[in-house]
């Protein structure tokens, strides 16, 4: 993985490149971040930068045989330590294969991501202590390749007890060892680890660079939306991701028949939408509140527009039909009326009664322009 593949960062890959040409690297780091700053494609990058053969100026070559090994993730200096699920002599070789591939996959990949990927819900994930016993041997081993070994720790906080272990090796390591901790919950992490470490804090994106990354990446075209899934993602570029995936057309069928309910005043419909919808739960229900408010700015849209070039023909065919109910009259209550529902969403959670409240108020809100003047 090379550090033009993570996104923006630059001031840290800065630093870690001129830490590296200075010879000054720290055999004990700490890379501290929330979750979604990339944080351990980072590690990865500069572990590879570390080994490469060809560095260049600002990256590493890409095409050396240590580069060509590391894109795989299969360099034989390179070790992995993570969380994962078994009895006491399962390690995490027993789940390098799959740990490979879900990162180079989708190098956002989150703790609950891989937890995913090796079906461990509701199992009891660690890093035991068969894994540090592992750790010990793999290491007294010299450098096949490289002049440095490198141990890249993902979510130490994992680590309990099994840490003071571990903090021996870290104390005295074996010749051209590097660690590399990388945690999202640093207040977790046994103090005499953080203690040990050269801490690198990796900031969170802001919301421009997160609207920029789902704009750029044609995740979302319209980047009013991409800004409205920005602030919700709290700097995590993983959510913003995974927000904006949720926008795609499924989507638009659960809410095209939801405000049809509303039109008709179909109380029986709105109920039975209800039960079905809070099921899915609270993020499902801010992202399905987020893209109403991208329909609702659509419809008003259309009104100068034949066509929206961000909807697909079935959107744009419905948007053109509610414009009749949603229109200058009407837009700014019915906009009001779902960012109150976003804000009670996150503040309270309760679904149902949040989306009982807006099925009425939509209920009531649209009508026909002059019917409504009419009133
Ligand atoms: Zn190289």
């Amino acid at each position: 993985m090379k550090f033009k593949e993570i996104y923006g960062q630059s001031e840290i890959k800065g630093k870690l490149i001129s830490a590296t040409k200075s010879g000054r690297v720290p055999h004990a780091q700490l890379f501290t971040s929330k979750e979604g700053a990339m944080s351990l494609p980072l590690a990865i990058a500069y572990a590879q930068y570390l080994s490469c053969t060809n560095k260049q100026e600002e990256d590493s070559c890409g095409v050396c045989s240590s580069c060509r090994k590391y894109e795989l993730l299969a360099h034989p200096d390179l070790h992995f330590t993570f969380p994962f699920y078994g009895d006491n002599k399962t390690s995490s070789n027993d789940f390098i294969v799959e740990f490979r591939k879900t990162i180079l996959e989708n190098p956002l990949m989150s703790y609950s991501d891989w937890v995913e990927a090796i079906v461990g819900e509701g199992k009891n994930l660690n890093i035991n202590i068969f894994e540090i016993r592992s750790i010990f041997k793999r290491l007294s081993l010299r450098a096949y390749e490289s002049e440095y070994k490198v141990l890249i720790i993902w979510l130490p906080e994992f680590l309990k007890k099994e840490g003071n272990v571990l903090l021996k090796l870290v104390e005295e390591p074996p010749d051209n060892t590097i660690f590399l901790f990388v945690t999202e919950n640093q207040s977790e992490i046994l103090p005499t680890i953080i203690s040990r470490t050269q801490i690198l804090t990796i900031p969170n994106y802001n919301h421009t660079e997160i609207e920029t990354y789902l704009v750029e990446n044609n995740i979302i075209v319209d980047s009013g939306l991409a800004r409205n899934i920005a602030v919700m993602a709290e700097g995590n570029l993983n959510k913003a991701v995974k927000l904006a995936g949720g926008m795609e057309s499924p989507m638009f069928d659960v809410f095209r028949q939801w405000l049809l309910n509303c039109h008709a005043g179909n109380m029986e419909g709105i109920f039975a939408f209800t039960e079905k919808l809070s099921e899915e739960g609270k993020d499902f229900f801010k992202i399905f509140l987020i893209y109403g408010l991208h329909i609702v700015r659509a419809t008003l849209l259309s009104n100068h527009q034949s066509a929206n070039g961000w909807l697909t023909a079935n959107e744009n065919e419905f948007v053109g039909k509610l414009s009749k109910f949603i229109h200058i009259g009407n837009a700014q209550e019915i906009y009001k009326a779902f960012n109150d529902s976003i804000f009670e969403t996150e503040r309270y959670g309760n679904v149902k009664l949040i989306y009982i409240n807006l099925s009425l108020k939509l209920k009531n809100s649209m009508k026909p322009l002059n019917q409504k003047a009419a009133v």
